[in-house]
């Protein structure tokens, strides 16, 4: 009697051929198997990612799962880069997906994958690829890479309005476009702290900081634009590679020893990206300036805080920062450091990485829960009252979470830069 009168798994043929060497196979059996492995086995959409640049490591996955408990958006979703890899093998084009716009590239796949399937490299590509082919973006983000076009920030905001915080500060801030000449540091500011309410806060509070330190600093005023990291890993490369021109010939035309910024995706693009074009600049984040002189300031204020810090993707993973914001927090008096679970290299992202900032509407049809409703819901575990931060996305991301999650009145979040100035005796948050 012929075998496969019923449901057959799509074995290879040739091997049910030798195995069952001089068994007939039924008709009804190859017309399962041919059917079978059109729709499991068509993998067409994973070798045409792979033959984007730079996308083709997402071949080399083995389905191994290590990147499954540590994706901050399958803790909170269906998504990961194994799950990625399995519907691009069985058919499914990443580029029609609403998975493309999920990952924040926060690189804690790659730092557990012993395939070093990346990404970072994988998403912004496919991205690109999308949009070059006309695929839907999602509205938020679009609106974004139009301002950042016109207006040289993802806020879209006037550039005549980028120095306005300095008013606030209550200490002389160096504007280089009305009082040039060289300066030790060039501060840059970049969107958020520049334009943000809260961003405004941090870098006031940053501002009495350096003057405090007697620190020779300049900003670039109306001039400065965005470094678009960010945008660049949505999928933009070209308008990064054009803010980048324009940037590069902006700071050609100042005289500065380094550049300090409080933003760890502009860090990254001046770090890592830039010299790959050809850019070189001495670059710091502002925690790496602050931790060596923190010994030189005169705390004034007990801050009576249970403290509890959150490790941007963008400074710890990817650029090994994690103890110079912790030599600050240890310094000041009466903060009490505590870690949470997921902490250093294995800190869970708060969403904002990789476009995430401007994807919030999109993310949250395809999720449980924001990822920064998750880590406020960590901070609050570790019995903290104030969650500390360094980039600044997220002071507006995790205080949207906290009240959203109801932890209002339990937990408050700062800028690293605040608590420095509140221990100061300065106002530190004051929005
Ligand atoms: S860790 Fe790497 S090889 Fe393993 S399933 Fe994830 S992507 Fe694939
Ligand atoms: S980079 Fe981060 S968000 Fe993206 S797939 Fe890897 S672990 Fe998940």
């Amino acid at each position: 009697m012929p075998i496969g009168g019923q449901k057959q798994p799509p074995v290879v043929r040739e091997l049910a051929s030798a195995v069952l060497d001089g068994v007939e196979l039924s008709a009804e059996w190859n017309r399962q198997f041919e059917t079978r492995v059109i729709e499991d086995y068509d993998s067409s959409p994973l070798f045409e990612l792979a033959a984007l640049t730079e996308a083709e490591s997402i071949e080399w996955c083995y389905g191994c799962g290590r990147c499954v408990p540590v994706c901050p958006v399958d803790v909170v979703g269906e998504y990961g880069p194994r799950k990625v890899h399995r519907k691009l093998q069985t058919g499914i084009n990443l580029l029609d997906d609403p998975d493309l716009w999920l990952c924040t590239t926060c690189g804690n796949c790659l730092r557990v994958c012993p395939k070093q399937v990346d990404m970072i490299k994988i998403m912004p590509a496919a991205r690109e690829a999308a949009m070059a082919q006309g695929k839907e973006v999602p509205a938020e983000l679009q609106g974004v890479f139009e301002s950042t076009f016109k207006y040289g920030n993802a806020l879209g905001q006037s550039p005549r309005k980028r120095p306005a915080w300095t008013k606030g500060a209550g200490v002389p801030v160096r504007d280089l476009t009305k009082e040039p000449g060289r300066v030790e540091y060039l501060l840059y500011v970049e969107d958020y702290w520049a334009y943000h309410p809260r961003g405004n806060d941090a870098a006031q509070a940053f501002a009495r900081i350096m003057h405090r330190l007697g620190i020779d600093y300049g900003i670039l005023g109306h001039e400065e634009k965005t470094l678009g990291d960010s945008q660049r890993l949505a999928g933009e490369k070209g308008l990064f590679e054009m803010l980048m021109e324009q940037v590069v010939e902006t700071l050609d035309r100042f005289e500065f020893g380094a550049i300090v910024t409080p933003d760890p995706h502009g860090f990254n693009a001046l770090a890592k990206i830039y010299p790959k074009y050809g850019h070189e600049f001495n670059v710091l984040h502002y925690t790496q300036l602050l931790a060596p002189r923190i010994g030189e300031l005169e705390f004034t204020t007990p801050l009576d805080m249970r403290v509890t810090f959150h490790d941007p993707c963008y400074l710890g993973r990817h650029n090994g920062e994690y103890d110079a914001p912790r030599q600050i927090l240890e310094a000041l008096p009466g903060l009490e450091l505590v870690e949470m679970m997921r902490c250093r290299e294995n800190g869970y992202c708060c969403g904002g990485g990789g476009g995430g900032m401007w994807l919030d509407g999109h993310t949250v049809n395809h999720t449980s829960e924001r990822l920064s409703e998750r880590r406020v819901r960590e901070a609050a575990e570790t019995g903290a009252n104030v969650l500390a931060v360094c980039c600044p996305y997220e002071v507006s991301r995790f205080e949207d979470g906290v009240k959203s999650t109801g932890l209002d009145g339990q937990l408050k979040v700062r800028d690293l830069a605040e608590l420095v100035d509140q221990a100061l005796g300065g106002p530190g948050a004051v929005s």
